[in-house]
């Protein structure tokens, strides 16, 4: 039997892993589950995969879940650092489906026990990539991608050489607001950002795929796990969200992954690595579809795109700045504190006051110095946003 642990168990991503889990419970042994605020979901998961344990990332729930659970012979924690304990119970397999910079830790944690660690939370990669590239070399533990681009990208390698690759280019749908007259943009409420066209996500990255954040975070990502360069790199707006990516070689093939926008397809396919095996997903009627299109981005509809470039060139902790400062902005804006514009703008003055403070370049990436700029980065980000609001 497999050991698995999901961790961000009761989240969109987590979910569809349950959901695979759960077709053939007889194949896994469930070590933890771990989840937030939705102790009911965590609760009946937890029961019907006969978990180990069960943890919510908020102390002040223990004492509900602790009650949820008697008697069912589900262990119960709380907290922080109850969620990293789960992650370094040996399993044979990972999932990392936190959102937000929280995921970092706890991934950490999973690599040092040398196994396998499939990853959704690209804010880790984005924030310290070359750490956790590193940690799990150190560990001879293996990462996974299950971001459905890097899953289609890793795909789509199998068998090559990796110097024969000449660019990556990774797809986009343009989001909530791809039709939307530039000038009403400033408008745009949280509610209007939450709605995607094509995928059913958590609201976090549903709002990030409408600032074409999620594509920023995404270009980060594929260099650190692929380690290309940033200039290989390439993003193109493809409204049916069925491409999820290309890698295209020195002898001019390019190598497309296909398929409907499940993330049961990328979340299987690392579950069962290296093999495939079969998964309950939509089978494409490409007659159906009829035609793809493809387009390139507008930078001046989606500044975060340059950001990235930005924070590629810069390298070393810039990207534990951007991503502590998208989530200080994501925050400010589901709040109404700022306008959708405004995020970029957070982000752009966030890097560019601490770059000349503390010259990101040269710090040490060790964790204590990741966290520390990503804590700093917030209160600057907090700063930025006064300023705005
Ligand atoms: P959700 O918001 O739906 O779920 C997040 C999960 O993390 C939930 O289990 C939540 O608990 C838990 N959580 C929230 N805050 C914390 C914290 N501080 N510490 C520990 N756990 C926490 O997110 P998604 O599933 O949409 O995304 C998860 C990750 O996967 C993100 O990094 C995202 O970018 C990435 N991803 C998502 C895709 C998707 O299809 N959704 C596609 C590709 C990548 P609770 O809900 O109980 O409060
Ligand atoms: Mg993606």
């Amino acid at each position: 039997m497999k050991r698995v642990t999901l961790l961000g168990a009761t989240g969109s991503v987590g979910q569809n892993a349950v959901d695979l889990i759960g077709r053939n419970p007889d194949a896994y042994d469930v070590v933890a589950l771990t989840g937030g605020r939705n102790l009911a979901q965590l609760v009946a998961d937890a029961i019907r995969l006969k978990a180990d344990v069960a943890v919510t990332c908020h102390e002040d729930a223990y004492a509900e879940l602790k009650d949820l659970l008697a008697g069912t012979g589900v262990a119960v924690a709380a907290g922080a650092e109850a969620i990293r304990e789960a992650a370094l119970r040996p399993a044979d397999w990972t999932l990392s489906a936190i959102v937000g910079a929280a995921g970092l830790v706890p991934g950490m944690a999973a690599l040092s026990h040398g196994a396998t660690l499939a990853l959704a939370n690209k804010e880790s990669l984005v924030t310290a990539g070359p750490l956790l590239m590193q940690t799990a070399d150190e560990h001879q533990a293996t990462i996974l991608p299950v971001d459905s681009e890097h899953s289609a990208v890793f795909q789509a390698l199998v068998g090559e050489d990796i110097a024969a690759v000449e660019r990556v280019i990774i797809t986009a749908s343009g989001g909530a607001f791809r039709d939307w007259p530039l000038e009403r943009l400033a408008t745009a409420t949280a509610a209007q950002a939450s709605q995607h066209p094509n995928w059913d996500m958590g609201q976090r990255i549903t709002i990030d795929s409408a600032s074409m954040f999620n594509k920023a975070m995404e270009l980060i990502e594929t260099k650190e796990f692929f380690g290309v360069s940033s200039e290989m790199i390439e993003v193109l707006v493809h409204r049916e969200s069925l491409v999820h990516a290309m890698v295209g070689f020195h002898d001019g093939a390019l190598m497309a992954h296909v398929g409907p926008p499940d993330m049961r397809h990328a979340i299987g396919y690392a579950l069962h690595w290296p093999d495939r095996q079969h998964l309950p997903v939509e089978r494409l009627n490409l007659a159906q579809v009829g035609s793809l299109t493809f387009d390139a981005p507008d930078d001046t509809r989606y500044p975060a795109l340059a950001l990235a470039k930005r924070v590629m060139e810069e390298g070393g902790l810039s990207g534990a700045v951007f991503n502590a400062a998208k989530e200080a902005a994501l925050d400010a804006f589901v709040a109404g504190e700022i306008g959708f514009l405004e995020m970029a703008q957070v982000v752009s003055d966030t890097l560019d006051a601490l770059s000349s403070d503390e010259g990101l370049q040269n710090i040490a990436m060790t964790l204590d110095n990741v966290l520390e700029t990503d804590a700093l980065a917030r209160i600057r980000a907090k700063e930025v946003i006064n300023r705005l609001g």
